[in-house]
C-alpha cells in the first residue's frame, strides 16, 4: 500500500505544471454562472487524464469522481468564480478561487496517478462549484425566473439537485489575508439573511388632514428604534449585525407617506443567533406597524448560513498542517465577518474549510495577487491530500455523516431557503 509520503510526492513531481495551471486559472476570471471557459479548461484536463466527470451541473459546475466503491464518501469543494475588477476592465480572481480550482485539479491528478482509490471502497468527488460570490443579482434572478436555476449560489443549487446526498464529509480551503502565518483552522464564517419590510398606510394631506392618513414613515422609524435596541439582546461574540436602511421613505412633503420600505441584512456568527434574530426582527416590524394601525409585509431572501466546522475533521487537518509547519504558524479559530455558501454545506454535512496564506493586497480589490506559490499550491495541497489519505486509510479518523439527520436537516434547510419574496 502507498504511504502518505509517497502520495505527497505526486504533488512535488507536478510542481511546475501546477504553478502554470495556477497562473492560467488566475488569468481566467469569470463571474458566477458564467464560468464557461473555466469549466471547459477543467473538463479538458479531466478528458486528458481519463477521469470521469459530469459537467454543466448548476449551469457551469463540474463534478469529477475517483473510486467506484460505495464506502466512505469524501467531497472536495473548490470555488471557480471571480469578481468584477474595480477599474471596470473585466474580472479578477480577487478572492483567490482560482487557487482552489488549481488545488482541486492537483489533488485529482495525484490521487488518480497513484491508483490509491482502486484498492479501497472509498470515493472522492471533486466539486468545482460556480457562483460563490453573492453578487450579480439581476443576471442570477433572470436565470431563476427562466427556470435554469433555483437559487443565487452554486452550492445551494447543487445541494438542491441532490449532488451532495450520500456524502460523508466536505473538505475545502480558502486563501486568507494573514501574511504572518501559514494556515488557519476552525475559523467561523458569518451567515446572513436579507430582509425587506414594507409598511403600508394611507396617504392624506399633511397640513389639512393628517389624522385621516396612516403615516408609514412613523411605523418604520419606530421599527428602526426597536431593531437597534434588539442588538442589545445578543452577546457581542454572536456577531449579530443589523444595519437597516430606508429604501423608500415617502414622496412629497405635503402628503402623509403611505408606503415605506426598510431593508437590512441580518448577520450572525451561528445558526441559532441568525434564526432567532430573524424571528425578533419580524416581531419588531409587526408590533411597530400594529402600534400605529399600519399594515406590513416582510419578505426574505436567504443568503448564506454561518459556517460551523467539524471539530473531528479539523483535528485531522491540523495534524497534517503540523507535518509542514510549526504550531506558531497556525492560527486557531479566528472569527471572520465574511460569509460563504460553504456554510450551507456545513449545516448539512460535517465540513471544514481551512485557510492558507500566500496572497497579498486586499480581498475583493484589484490589488489582490498571489505572492507565495509554494504555500498556496504545494503546501496547502499537501495538507489537503494528507487529510484525504488519512480519511481513506485510517477508518478511525473518519467523521461519519448521519444519513437520517441529513434528511431532516435538508428539509429544515429548504424551509429556510424558500423564505422568498412573496
Ligand atoms: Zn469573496
Ligand atoms: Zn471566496
Amino acid at each position: 500500500m502507498i504511504t502518505k509520503e509517497e502520495l505527497l510526492q505526486y504533488l512535488e513531481k507536478e510542481r511546475q505544471a501546477i504553478f502554470q495551471r495556477g497562473d492560467a486559472f488566475f488569468q481566467c476570471a469569470e463571474l458566477g454562472f458564467r464560468e464557461v471557459e473555466t469549466a471547459r479548461r477543467i473538463t479538458d484536463l479531466l478528458e486528458e487524464w481519463g477521469i470521469p466527470y459530469e459537467k454543466e451541473v448548476a449551469l457551469t459546475g463540474v463534478i469529477a469522481t475517483l473510486g467506484k466503491g460505495d464506502g466512505y464518501h469524501i467531497a472536495f469543494v473548490a470555488d471557480i468564480d471571480a469578481l468584477p475588477r474595480k477599474d471596470g476592465k473585466g474580472n479578477i480572481h480577487s478572492c483567490g478561487h482560482s487557487i482552489q480550482t488549481t488545488m482541486g485539479l492537483s489533488l485529482l491528478k495525484a490521487l488518480h496517478d497513484s491508483d490509491m482509490l482502486e484498492q479501497t471502497d472509498c470515493k472522492v468527488r471533486f466539486y468545482f462549484t460556480p457562483a460563490e460570490e453573492y453578487i450579480d443579482f439581476e443576471y442570477r434572478d433572470e436565470l431563476i425566473a427562466a427556470g435554469k436555476l433555483e437559487f443565487r449560489s452554486g452550492k445551494q443549487n447543487m445541494i438542491s439537485l441532490g449532488c451532495f446526498d450520500g456524502v460523508d464529509c466536505v473538505l475545502s480551503a480558502h486563501a486568507n489575508g494573514d501574511e504572518r502565518t501559514k494556515f488557519d483552522v476552525s475559523s467561523t464564517l458569518a451567515g446572513f439573511m436579507a430582509k425587506k419590510a414594507v409598511f403600508m398606510g394611507r396617504a392624506a394631506h399633511s397640513g389639512a388632514a393628517p389624522h385621516l392618513g396612516r403615516n408609514t414613515l412613523h411605523g418604520a422609524t419606530l421599527a428602526m428604534n426597536a431593531i437597534s435596541f434588539l442588538k442589545d439582546q445578543f452577546a457581542v461574540e454572536k456577531g449579530l449585525r443589523l444595519n437597516p436602511v430606508l429604501t423608500i421613505g415617502g414622496g412629497s412633503v405635503n402628503t402623509i407617506p403611505d408606503e415605506t420600505v426598510l431593508e437590512t441584512y441580518v448577520r450572525a456568527n451561528d445558526n441559532e443567533t441568525l434564526f432567532e434574530a430573524c424571528r425578533r426582527f419580524d416581531g419588531c416590524v409587526e408590533h411597530c406597524a400594529k402600534a400605529l394601525d399600519l399594515e406590513y409585509k416582510i419578505s426574505n431572501t436567504a443568503g448564506y448560513l454561518p459556517l460551523a466546522q467539524s471539530k473531528g475533521l479539523n483535528k485531522l487537518v491540523r495534524e497534517n498542517m503540523l507535518l509542514h509547519c510549526s504550531s506558531e504558524e497556525i492560527v486557531e479559530s479566528p472569527v471572520s465577518g465574511a460569509s460563504g455558501d460553504v456554510g450551507d454545506l456545513g449545516f448539512l454535512i460535517p465540513t471544514i474549510q481551512f485557510g492558507f496564506s500566500g496572497v497579498r493586497g486586499r480581498f475583493h480589490d484589484d490589488s489582490f495577487e498571489i505572492s507565495d506559490y509554494e504555500n498556496c499550491y504545494i503546501t496547502s495541497g499537501k495538507v489537503m491530500l494528507g487529510t484525504i489519505y488519512d480519511l481513506i486509510m485510517k477508518p478511525n479518523c473518519r467523521v461519519q455523516q448521519n444519513k437520517k439527520k441529513y434528511d431532516v436537516k435538508k428539509l429544515e434547510y429548504f424551509g429556510w431557503l424558500h423564505q422568498k419574496p412573496e
